[in-house]
């Protein structure tokens, strides 16, 4: 029997069954292919007689015929354009989340990063894949000041700020973000590796790059050499000169490059926590958990790997470099990242002052799934403005779809609208495949709630596709007690603290107690109480 190898460079192989049925052109005769990798070249071995005769028919044809599910196309950051998903395994999705720094509670911003690949696997689900998700628990290692590596350790500056333990420290906001997740409705991943269980595991990266010219040892401590990888800067689009003209204040006279970041750093005995290692004792810099993690869990090639769009650089530039430098090949096939979650047009973060716990906007009174519902209605990669207004908008609209359901769902009428809850489906099914189009989905809920469909149509459908919206559409929603007009009040007065007109602020301030509405301002913002209204 003749093989022929034909090296197909934009074939989609991971689409294709191990073994397919192809119709030779010359004779019409059916022949087995088989496909495999064969050098990073899609390539098929093809079984049959004048197997040189034979040639595929296209790209486009190939992709198209053996497409097993709705073709998802979901954005890479590395390539800046949407591509079609292909996973390694036929199926199954795997993907790597970059996980919480667990030295303080995470803000709604951190949690809408989370919610991307959360959305990401109901989504894939939905359409038919299996998903496996690994989501980091940063434990070590974070600093203060990343980019110059002058930073304290933040899990000891917590440490020492609540008078714990390292440990004791990551097990209490640990447990605070798995709650906090579990409120909007975030669900598990199927692995959640803490960085001080894989310290071997960075170890041996690090030691693969000094060997193979990618680190060198000053010291005690090991740098990543950027000079030695030319791809560096390539996912977000940095230059080593831009980094070098970037680079302020006073550079570690260490370094070879001012860009060049820690692996590991050197640290005395007496630091809380420290690990022996060939370099001596020291600790693991942020960027070499990642890629212990992921590779130790995933392999050294996976689907989907997600994160903040602020974990672009230097974290994933960075753990690019790192899981490629020692495998030699890429390992990521493709980056997501969720936009970020802005109050009063400045990034929600803990050193702006300006961010919030999700348990205190249920202390307000607010449903937890409004945030979610409130995160639905953007693209997940662009930054999402956030307000008191909005968010009691979004509050008011979840109350009003829960409402309609449970009025249908107590209803009992015949299922007709089989034609029409179809040709719904299919655009839900489109929406969520395109780059996980959830505004659009959520157009299509309203649309629902208004077509002429009978209401167990309705149900049925929208049911269905809480499965990737996570809106818990059978629940009850609180009655949110905010006096009417309250809500913009208190929206003009965070813009105005953000643009220091504290004038305004004091008299809005004064606006809102006569409503019943007091308002106190915090380090994170100003927050507020509704008290007995004024007779
Ligand atoms: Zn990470």
């Amino acid at each position: 029997m003749q093989v022929t190898v034909l090296e197909l460079d934009d074939v989609d192989l991971a689409k294709l069954p191990n073994s397919v049925q192809v119709l030779t052109r010359e004779r019409g005769a059916l022949t087995q292919v088989r496909t495999e990798v064969v050098h990073e070249h899609a390539s098929f071995y093809v079984a049959g007689a004048r197997a040189s005769a034979l040639q595929p028919v296209s790209t486009h044809y190939w992709e198209h015929r053996f497409d097993p599910v709705t073709t998802v196309r979901l954005y890479n950051t590395l390539t800046r354009q949407k591509e079609p998903l292909m996973p390694l395994e036929q199926g199954v999705v795997r993907i790597y989340s970059c996980g919480p720094t667990v030295y303080r509670y995470v803000h709604i911003g951190n949690l809408r990063t989370f919610m991307l690949p959360d959305l990401l696997r109901r989504s894939l689900e939905y359409l038919g894949y299996r998903s496996e998700q690994v989501m980091n628990i940063t434990d070590v290692g974070h600093l203060t000041d990343d980019t110059f590596d002058r930073g304290e350790d933040k899990m000891l500056v917590s440490a020492r700020l609540e008078s714990k333990s390292p440990e004791e420290i990551a097990a209490y906001y640990t447990k605070a973000f798995m709650e906090d997740a579990a409120l909007v409705n975030i669900r598990r991943a199927d692995h959640n590796p803490h960085a001080t269980e894989y310290i071997p595991q960075m170890i041996e990266l690090i030691s693969i790059l000094i060997a193979k010219g990618h680190a060198y040892e000053v010291d005690g401590t090991v740098y990543y050499d950027i000079a030695s990888f030319p791809a560096y800067g390539r996912l977000s689009r940095n230059s080593t000169d831009k980094l070098l003209a970037g680079s302020r204040g006073e550079v570690d006279p260490r370094k070879r490059h001012p860009g060049d970041f820690t692996l590991w750093k050197a640290a005395g005995q007496d630091r809380l926590q420290v690990w022996s290692s060939p370099w001596g004792p020291g600790f693991p810099g942020w960027h070499i958990e990642c890629s212990a993690m992921s590779m130790s869990l995933l392999g050294e090639r996976f689907d989907i790997h997600t994160g903040g769009a602020d974990n672009v650089f230097p974290h994933h530039e960075a753990e690019l470099a790192q899981s490629e430098g020692v495998t030699g090949h890429p390992v990521v096939n493709r980056w997501m990242h969720g936009g970020l979650l802005l109050l009063a047009g400045a990034r929600m973060a803990k050193s702006a002052g300006n961010f919030f716990r999700i348990t205190e906007l249920v202390d307000q009174g607010f449903d937890p799934l409004a945030f979610r519902y409130l995160a639905l209605q953007a693209k997940y990669r662009t930054s999402l403005n956030f307000s008191t207004e909005l968010l009691a908008g979004a509050h008011r609209a979840l109350a009003h779809l829960r409402d309609r359901l449970a009025d249908w769902a107590a209803r009992a009428d015949i299922q007709d609208g089989e034609h029409e809850a179809d040709e719904f489906e299919a655009r839900f099914r489109a929406a969520i495949a395109d780059d996980l189009d959830l505004p659009g989905a959520m157009a299509l809920v309203s649309e629902v709630m208004r077509s002429r469909m009978t209401g167990t149509d309705k149900v049925r459908l929208l049911r269905r596709w809480d499965l990737v919206l996570g809106l818990d559409l059978d629940r009850s929603t609180p009655k949110l007690d905010l006096p009417a007009g309250a809500s913009v009040l208190l929206e003009k007065r965070e813009h105005a603290r953000a643009a220091r007109d504290f004038k305004t602020a004091d008299r809005l301030r004064d606006e809102l107690s006569a409503l019943g509405v007091t308002v106190t301002d915090t380090s994170q913002g100003q927050r507020w109480k509704v008290v007995r209204r004024r007779t």
